[in-house]
């Protein structure tokens, strides 16, 4: 027996599903979504046909959700502010995350990863399957992609739900360049004689407070380049 998600509609098994009757709350853990618990008043009190793409949302935000301590536990109020403020990404944003994902899923460059369509589409920010080949059409055709089964043949008019891919060169480039911290911003660098007490005491004492009074920030350079990018 199985249940479905809420707002997906993936299925779910049965161990990864607990009814709180009580508490009027059911727990999932889906495939798509991730982790969550909904108060059973939210199915009858939102009209999820009233807002576009109101479950792709709702189940984006969940899995965006998902490093707290606790899962998400979903009720009308949290669902009526999440439609109200949160958009599902824009196309360049969805290719950000798609890219950065088959990276950080990667063990190593080369590696071939096995695709699941429907578990990446809510960490990708795509409204639905279809949404989600659109962009991966776009990264195959552009090769940051190297993809196992089809060639560069188009992805979307074909009835997959898996299949098998690895990022290319340039897509590494690609990461590489979308998985550095950002820098921007008032934030200004201090590069200094490392293991200097002396200096470290003036940078903590001093420095750092001068430079704040201007509405910068000051880091300094050994700690913000840790990976040894100043000298590859
Ligand atoms: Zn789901």
């Amino acid at each position: 027996m199985s249940n479905n998600c809420t707002f997906c509609d993936t299925s779910i098994n049965q161990d990864k599903f607990i009814r709180s009757a009580n508490k009027n709350t059911s727990y999932f853990e889906c495939d798509r979504c991730g982790k969550y618990s909904v108060n059973d008043l939210v199915l009858n009190q939102i009209d999820f046909n009233k807002a576009p793409n109101s479950k792709a949302i709702l189940s984006y935000w969940i899995q965006t959700n998902q490093n707290k301590e606790n899962p998400p536990y979903i009720t009308t109020e949290l669902v009526k502010n999440i439609l109200k403020d949160i958009k599902l990404p824009d196309v360049g944003e969805q290719v950000h995350n798609l890219i950065l994902y088959l990276g950080n899923t990667s063990n190593y460059p080369g590696e071939i990863l096995d695709i699941t369509l429907n578990n990446i589409i809510a960490k990708v920010g795509s409204k639905d399957k279809g949404s989600l080949l659109f962009i991966f059409d776009y990264i195959i055709q552009n090769n940051l992609v190297e993809i196992q089964i089809f060639g560069k043949d188009s992805l979307r008019n074909k009835n997959v739900s898996t299949f098998k891919c690895n990022l290319s060169v340039t897509g590494w480039g690609k990461f590489g360049k979308f998985n550095k911290p950002s820098l921007s911003g008032k934030i200004v660098f201090m590069a200094m004689k490392y293991d200097n007490v002396e200096l470290e005491e003036i940078y903590s004492e001093n420095i750092k407070d001068a430079v704040k009074q201007t509405g910068f920030d000051i880091q300094l350079l050994k700690d913000v380049l840790r990976a040894g990018s100043i000298d590859d």
